[in-house]
C-alpha cells in the first residue's frame, strides 16, 4: 500500500522572562513523548555565544561541557537528550553563533557566493537552516526539537527566531513553536503573576512568530483563569496552554505533561497519529523512585562550586549517581564537598565518616588539588568505595604514589610541572598543542577503545573485556610507574591497545576503588545505570 510520505516537523523551543526555565529538560521531554508514539526525533541545542563549542568556558560560568561520540565539547543540554531520548548527540546536534559565522567567512574566502556581498540577513539565518536540515537527514528524523539557548528579548537570539520564522514562513505546516515560560509568585500576594509571560509571548510575536504552545514554568501549576488570560493574548486554544510546576525529579516531567494530555494535543497541532501507546517503563520508573526510603549518600569531592552552578557543573555526574541509586533501590543524597575547605582544615575530612562512597569528578588546573589528594587518601585507608573520574583517576594515582610508594614529590605536570615524579604527564601529541596555545577542541576527545582485565571489578561491571567510553582530557598516566604501582597493589585493569594508555586502575583488598581515565557519567541512563556507577553504589550501599 503506498503511503504518502510524511513531511518532516520542527519544533522550535525558547525561552521567555528568564534564564534557567527547565528549557533543555522540557525540549528533551517534548522528544521523549514523540519518541514513545513512535516517531524518530532528533533534538538541537543553539547557543547564542561566539564560541565555537562550549570546551573553553569555565564550568562554573555555563555549566558541564558535555561530550559527545565524537568528541564535541557541548552544552549540557545535549546530556538532557541523550538522558531522555537515549539517542547519541554528535556536533551536528549543536549550533553556535560562532560556528555558524565561521562557516559563512569560510565561504565567502572561497567564494562560494559567486560574488553576491554577503548579508547577515538572510545568509546567516541561512546557514542555521541548513545545520538544522543536515542534522534532521542525517538522523532521518521525523521530527526535530530545536531549542534555542537564551530568553526572547536578547539581542543575539534575533538572527535565529529569523532562522525559524523563514523556516515557517516557507513551510507554515510544519514549523511549530513552544514557549517556555515563568510565571513568578510574589511572597505578598501569594499568587502567580501571568504578565511577564505576555511580555515575551508579544515580544516572541515581534519576531514574527507565534507560540504553538505555552509551558507555564512555576512553583505551583497554573490555574484555569491564568490560562484562559494567556490563551486570549496569544489567541490559542486553552489546551495548549501547559502548566509545568516545579517536580522533584526531573524524569516527572513527561509524566506531568501526559498528565495535562500534552502528547494527544501535540499529536493533534502537528497533525501526526500516535503509533504508540505512551510512556509505559518510564511512567513505572518515574513512580518507583518516589517510592523509595532507604537512602545511600555520596559525596562528590570536587571544586567547580558557587552558588550559580553547583548542580549544573557536575550534572551528568549527579545524574549518573542518582540512576545507580534507583537502580540499586536506593534515594540518593549527594553531598558536594569543596575540596579547598579539606585543605584550610583537614579536620574537616571527618564529614566523610558519614558517607557511603565517594567521588572524585573530573577539573582542571591546580587549585583544590591537595585537598582532594586528602579526600582520596581517606578513601583508600578508610575502605569507602571510590570512583575517580577522569582528574579523580589521575590524582588517585598521585596520591598511591605519595603516600603508598613514598614518592613524596609525585604530581601530575598539571599542577607541578617540574615534579620529580610526574605520574601524570604530557603525551607527545599534546606538548605541542600546549606550546602553541592550542586550546580550543585540542584535548583528548570522544570515544576510545579500552581492553579490561578479565577478572577484575571494572570488567565484572561491565561484563565485557571490549568498551568504549568518551574522554576530555590532555594529561595521561606515565608508563614509566605502571610496573611500580602495580607491584604495590595499584592495578592497571584497562588499557587502549592501539596507544598504550592507562584506562583504568583498580585497588587491590578494597571493597571499590576504581579510576577511570574517561567519563563514564555521559552514557549513563535513567533506565540503564551505567555499570561502574551502577556497582560503586551497589558496594555503598553495602555496609
Ligand atoms: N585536567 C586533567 C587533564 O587535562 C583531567 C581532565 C578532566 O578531568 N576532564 O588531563
Amino acid at each position: 500500500m503506498s503511503q504518502k510520505k510524511l513531511s518532516t516537523k520542527y519544533i522550535f523551543v525558547v525561552g521567555g522572562v528568564m534564564s534557567s526555565v527547565g528549557k533543555g529538560i522540557a525540549a528533551a521531554s517534548v522528544s521523549k513523548i514523540l519518541q514513545a508514539r513512535g516517531y524518530r526525533v532528533a533534538n538541537i541545542k543553539c547557543d547564542m555565544y561566539v564560541n565555537i563549542d562550549a570546551g573553553t568556558i569555565r564550568p562554573a560560568e555555563h555549566g558541564e561541557v558535555f561530550v559527545g561520540e565524537d568528541g564535541v565539547e557541548a552544552d549540557q543540554d545535549l546530556g538532557n537528550y541523550e538522558r531522555f531520548t537515549d539517542q547519541i548527540c554528535t556536533h551536528d546536534n549543536y549550533i553556535t553563533t560562532g560556528q555558524v559565522y565561521l562557516e559563512v567567512i569560510r565561504r565567502e574566502r572561497n567564494l562560494e557566493y559567486n560574488g553576491e556581498d554577503v548579508e547577515v540577513v538572510p545568509d546567516i539565518p541561512n546557514e542555521i537552516i541548513r545545520r538544522i536540515k543536515l542534522c534532521q537527514q542525517k538522523n532521518k528524523a521525523e521530527v526535530v526539537v530545536v531549542e534555542f539557548g537564551g530568553t526572547v528579548g536578547e539581542y543575539q537570539l534575533l538572527l535565529f527566531l529569523e532562522a525559524a520564522r523563514m523556516m515557517k514562513m516557507k513551510d507554515s505546516n510544519n514549523v511549530f513553536s513552544i514557549l517556555v515560560s515563568y510565571l513568578p509568585t510574589p511572597s505578598l500576594l501569594g499568587e502567580p503573576k501571568s504578565k511577564p509571560t505576555q511580555y515575551a509571548i508579544r515580544t516572541l510575536n515581534s519576531a514574527g512568530l507565534n507560540p504553538d504552545f505555552i509551558f507555564c514554568r512555576g512553583d505551583r501549576p497554573v490555574s484555569d483563569s491564568i490560562k484562559n488570560t494567556i490563551s486570549n493574548v496569544c489567541s490559542l486554544p486553552k489546551e495548549r496552554i501547559i502548566s509545568a510546576p516545579d517536580v522533584r525529579s526531573i524524569y516527572d516531567v513527561p509524566v506531568n505533561f501526559e498528565a495535562e494530555k500534552f502528547g494527544l494535543i501535540l499529536m493533534k497541532t502537528l497533525g501526526l497519529r500516535s503509533r504508540k501507546n505512551g510512556l509505559g517503563d518510564w511512567q513505572k520508573f518515574s513512580q518507583k523512585i518516589k517510592g523509595l526510603e532507604k537512602e545511600v549518600v555520596i559525596a562528590i569531592v570536587g571544586k567547580y562550586f558557587n552558588f550559580k552552578s553547583c548542580r549544573d557543573t557536575y550534572i551528568s555526574v549527579i545524574e549518573s549517581i542518582n540512576h545507580a541509586a534507583w537502580f540499586n533501590n536506593r534515594a540518593p543524597k549527594i553531598l558536594w564537598l569543596d575540596s579547598e575547605e579539606f585543605e584550610k582544615d583537614p579536620k574537616k575530612l571527618k564529614i566523610l565518616d558519614q558517607v557511603d562512597g565517594i567521588v572524585v569528578p573530573g577539573g582542571f588546573g591546580s587549585r583544590g588539588v591537595e585537598g582532594i589528594l586528602l579526600a582520596v587518601k581517606y578513601a583508600r585507608e578508610n575502605k569507602k568505595p571510590y570512583l575517580g573520574l577522569c582528574y579523580g583517576m589521575q590524582l588517585a594515582c598521585v596520591e598511591f604514589a605519595r603516600n603508598v610508594l613514598n614518592k613524596k614529590f609525585a604530581n601530575t605536570v598539571e599542577v607541578d610541572p617540574k615534579t620529580s615524579d610526574p605520574i601524570i604527564h604530557v603525551n607527545p601529541r599534546q606538548a605541542e598543542n600546549i606550546k602553541k596555545n592550542r586550546y580550543g577542541g585540542t584535548l583528548r576527545l570522544g570515544a576510545y577503545d579500552c581492553d579490561l582485565v578479565k577478572g577484575t571489578k571494572t570488567a565484572k561491571a561491565y561484563g565485557a573485556t571490549k568498551i568504549s567510553e568518551r574522554h576530555r582530557h590532555r594529561y595521561e598516566f606515565n608508563n614509566d610507574y605502571r610496573e611500580m604501582l602495580e607491584k604495590a597493589g595499584l592495578k592497571i585493569v584497562g588499557i587502549n591497545k592501539e596507544t598504550d594508555l592507562v584506562e583504568i586502575v583498580e585497588l587491590e583488598k578494597h571493597p571499590f576503588f576504581v579510576g577511570v581515565q574517561f567519563h563514564p557519567e555521559f552514557k549513563s541512563r535513567p533506565l540503564k545505570p551505567h555499570p561502574l556507577f551502577r556497582d560503586f553504589v551497589k558496594a555503598a550501599t553495602r555496609k
